[in-house]
């Protein structure tokens, strides 16, 4: 994702463009392969701007979402994470549970078999996640 691509997207859908908006969208640039919570976000965003609170992020979060910019999964049970999308086709990920980090992984290992035992019980598939979690080499290596 290209802050060229962004400006274009919010432009496309009319979205006034503020300098809280703009601030939270260089943050999510910035860390576009690192999974961020809410509060992190919001950490990093008054840094550049105070002014920034939770219900800024929030708000922006999802209208980034509305228009299929953002990606998110669960972190744990309790905390969401936030990152924009990476690639415009379909991979998945490995995703540090230390720093945050995520990598895409293009390969797809959803069989035909498992597609067509749910559709053979009348459920229609719209789509899948599937995230490997774990260690970063970087994150591995301090553990040791
Ligand atoms: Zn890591
Ligand atoms: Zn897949």
């Amino acid at each position: 994702m290209t802050l060229d691509n962004l400006l274009k997207t919010l432009h496309t859908a009319k979205c006034r463009m503020t300098s809280q908006r703009r601030t939270i969208i260089d943050v999510l640039l910035a860390n576009e392969n690192t999974l961020l919570s809410a509060d992190h976000l919001l950490k990093l965003c008054q840094q550049k701007n105070p002014d920034i609170n939770t219900t800024t992020v929030y708000r922006n979060l999802e209208l980034l979402d509305a228009l299929k910019l953002m990606y998110t999964v669960n972190i744990d049970r309790n905390t969401m994470g936030y990152k924009l999308v990476c690639h415009d086709y379909h991979h998945h990920h490995m995703i540090c549970l230390i720093c945050g980090k995520m990598e895409a992984i293009e390969y797809c290992p959803i069989s035909p078999d498992l597609i067509d035992q749910a559709t053979a019980r009348g459920f229609s598939i719209t789509n899948h996640n599937l995230e490997l979690y774990g260690y970063c080499h970087t994150c591995h290596t301090d553990l040791l």
